[in-house]
């Protein structure tokens, strides 16, 4: 049974025509130089970031009140100046299996307009995964995605990229300071501890917030999360991955999909400018590729379009000698879809051949189907959850 929660009442604070600039997003030096402007300085300014930093991203706190190791005078002088906020909760929604949905509702664009997006967290036994969107809609269109369907809204702010994991921290009591009263997190020792680039939108086309937020996710001194442990799924925006690697380290899912140009061109349109060869050529080149570090090769299945043994065979072949994990994902559908999910009978003798090869290739458990959280269902169909609630 689907809990749907609205915990507008007790969800972190979210100051409504808030004009003071957040300090949450800012890189190390960005931090520094926006102290600077406040008059903090500049023999205390190192020392300050450092300081507020680990307030911020460590601790996660939410206002400068907290931060016991500042002056008092400092302290007003900041939150007077600055915020630390995070995305208003719109609603949080629990599914049967824990997967948990957050639709989280922006601040206010230059034109004044609030977006809203989605941020999805799923639990398992030995991790917990959060899901996260880059932009808000896409300008791709791959024909199997709901959120293809719809227009480009904008990038998002490394603020809003990174504030999707601190608002999943406060919600999930993640903090390390929480972990002492909480109970049992996953067998690692933290609640969220997977971080995949998976939501909305196409990250390397907003590249620079991108690698800002996840500067402040992998900081050891911040989020904290190791770059082994963050994924960035690209539909394949060829000229940017090897320099996603280099500049951002993560490791590197590809929205492969079809084995032929033919077949991928229809589903990922980006393929026309992009095709096949170029893109495993670009992922070969893929900094700090080995088997311990091996690139995700997501494969959507849909009926009678990409599932035949001889797709299997041809993916297999196109992989070789390529350190790569193949993951099967059961197609989830939405309305008006033209696509339908392969059977299951398909889906096992499509894993069979790859796992024949040499790949553990995991099927994807579709998983917070109930509360429509599942890949490619985000967004528009939480507002017609939102409309039934009215
Ligand atoms: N834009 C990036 C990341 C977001 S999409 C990308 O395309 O890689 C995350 C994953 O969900 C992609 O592999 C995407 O192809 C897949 N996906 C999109 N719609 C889906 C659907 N309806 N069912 C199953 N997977 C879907
Ligand atoms: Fe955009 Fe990824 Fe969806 Fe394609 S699959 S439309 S790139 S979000």
């Amino acid at each position: 049974m689907t809990t749907v929660i609205d915990r507008m009442a007790e969800a972190p604070r979210y100051i409504p025509n808030d004009l003071r600039p957040s300090l949450v997003g800012l890189s190390r030096q960005a931090l520094a130089d926006a102290l600077a402007r406040a008059g903090v300085p500049e023999k205390h300014r190192r020392m300050r970031m450092r300081q507020i930093w680990h307030w911020i991203y460590h601790k996660g706190v939410m206002s400068f009140a907290e931060m016991t190791d500042i002056s008092k005078e400092l302290r007003a002088r900041l939150e007077e100046t600055f915020s630390i906020t995070r995305p208003e909760v719109v609603t949080e929604q629990i599914s049967s299996d824990g997967t948990r949905k957050w639709l989280l509702r922006l601040a206010p664009d230059e034109r004044g307009q609030r977006h809203e997006i989605e941020t999805v967290y799923i639990p398992e036994e030995d991790r917990g995964t959060l899901c996260i969107s880059s932009q808000v809609g896409c300008t791709l269109t791959c024909s199997f995605c709901h959120t293809g369907t719809q227009r480009l809204v904008r990038n998002l702010t490394a603020e809003e990229i990174a504030g999707q994991i601190m608002l999943a921290r406060d919600r999930v009591e993640d903090w390390p300071d929480d972990l002492e009263a909480n109970p049992k997190p996953p067998a690692s020792g933290r609640y969220i501890t997977n971080v995949v680039l998976m939501g909305m939108g196409e990250p390397l086309y907003n590249f620079d917030h991108v690698k800002t937020a996840m500067e402040i996710a992998s900081d050891g001194e911040g989020l904290s999360l190791s770059k082994r442990r963050i994924t960035l799924s690209t539909s394949g925006v060829v000229p940017e991955i090897v320099r996603a690697g280099d500049e951002i380290g993560t490791m590197l899912a590809i929205s492969l999909h079809g084995t032929t140009d033919e077949i991928r061109n229809k589903l990922v349109p980006l393929n026309k400018k992009y095709p096949i060869a170029e893109l495993l050529a670009a992922c070969r080149a893929y900094p700090g590729l080995s088997n311990a570090r091996r690139i995700t090769f997501e494969y959507v299945m849909l009926k009678g379009v990409n599932d035949t043994p001889e797709d299997a065979k041809r993916l297999v072949k196109l992989l070789a000698g390529i350190p790569a994990k193949i993951n099967l994902i059961p197609f989830n559908p939405w309305p008006g879809t033209q696509y339908e999910c392969s059977d299951w009978d398909t889906i096992e003798t499509f894993a069979e051949i790859i796992n024949k090869a040499g790949y553990a290739s995991p099927v994807r458990t579709p998983r917070g189907r109930d509360i429509m959280a599942a890949c490619g269902q985000l967004k528009s169909e939480s507002q017609k959850v939102r409309a039934r609630e009215r």
